[in-house]
């Protein structure tokens, strides 16, 4: 590939494909767009065609990766999109899901949403980087989208997908955020209610639009935030999980841990679940009830088959 990363990673039963490379969409924080130049797919029979060999080979857990896997597909001489992609990796023979990121929610159609929820394979989760819950910095930050947008396809997601596990990435202290912008924020947390997010303190990447615009609350008044998001997060994703508690739930066992649990397990939305068993277990499937949560993961039994 152009930045000489290799299009197919594996480890295990798990494996990532790059489907494409590159941005067009600058946002004011991001480098990406500079550094990786504009958006290229890659051909959808060569994607699918690494897919049936990774199958063949015992994978079971594919992640198709590209910057906004939404916008798959322009510039390519036939007429596809990312949903029609997911449609024919569905079709591949074998017992193995399909995951993918990052969606950029401008770019997240009722179609992607109906395509996951009609594709068995396809996992239930989705990973759509909010970034902010302020308008005012969300514009700033030129994303594309307003809070109400988001909120409305996060919804639409959830309606196509039962059972959607919804994670996000947000940036706290980006120039010009206000206490009030990050309340913003809070409530939308709140109103999604997250199973897991990624939060980082805003840092400035010289080249960026945004690395020109100056900061206006102190290190302190930043780290309280993140800190406070960081406490709201915790609590959603322990309540997310302590409702899991008592559910039996088909997982891929991908790896091996310390301690009294010794292998670990993925759900068909990415949720961590512990488990007790051997090490030739791994990379095989099985149906657990949950037994047991706390903030990061889930504790399991494995059922009969
Ligand atoms: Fe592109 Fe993502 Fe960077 Fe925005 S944050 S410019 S969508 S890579």
């Amino acid at each position: 590939m152009a930045e000489g990363l290799p299009r197919v990673r594996t480890r295990g039963v798990k494996a990532w494909l790059s489907i494409m490379n590159g941005c067009n969409n600058f946002c004011s924080y991001c480098i990406v767009p500079y550094v990786r130049g504009r958006e290229r797919s890659r051909r959808p029979e060569e994607i699918l065609r690494e897919a049936e060999e990774l199958v063949r080979g015992g994978c079971r857990d594919i992640t198709l990766l590209g910057q906004n896997v939404n916008s798959y597909g322009r510039g390519l001489p036939e007429t596809v999109d990312f949903a029609d992609l997911l449609r024919a990796m569905n079709g591949i023979p074998g017992d193995f899901r399909i995951r993918f990121m990052t969606s950029h929610p401008k770019d997240a159609t009722d179609k992607l949403f109906e395509t996951m929820g009609s594709c068995e394979k396809c996992a239930g989760h989705l990973h759509l980087p909010v970034q902010s819950g302020s308008d005012r910095i969300l514009r700033a930050m030129n994303r594309g989208y307003t809070a109400r947008q988001y909120l409305d396809r996060a919804e639409a997601a959830r309606r196509c997908v039962p059972g959607l596990v919804l994670t996000t990435d947000i940036i706290v202290g980006f120039p010009g955020e206000t206490e009030e912008d990050f309340q913003a924020t809070l409530d939308l947390v709140e109103r999604v209610e997250y199973d897991s997010m990624f939060t980082f303190l805003y840092s400035r990447r010289p080249g960026t639009a945004a690395a020109a615009l100056p900061e206006t609350a102190s290190r302190p008044e930043l780290q309280d935030r993140f800190r406070r998001l960081v406490d709201r997060a915790n609590a959603i994703s322990a309540r997310l999980h302590r409702a899991q508690e008592g559910k039996v739930l088909r997982v891929l066992i991908d790896g091996l841990a310390e301690g009294e649990y010794p292998l670990t397990s993925r759900t068909d939305g990415g949720r961590l679940v512990h488990l007790r068993g051997g090490e030739e277990l791994v990379g095989s499937w099985a149906r657990v009830r949950i037994t047991g949560s706390n903030t990061f993961a889930l504790f399991g039994e494995r059922q009969e088959e």
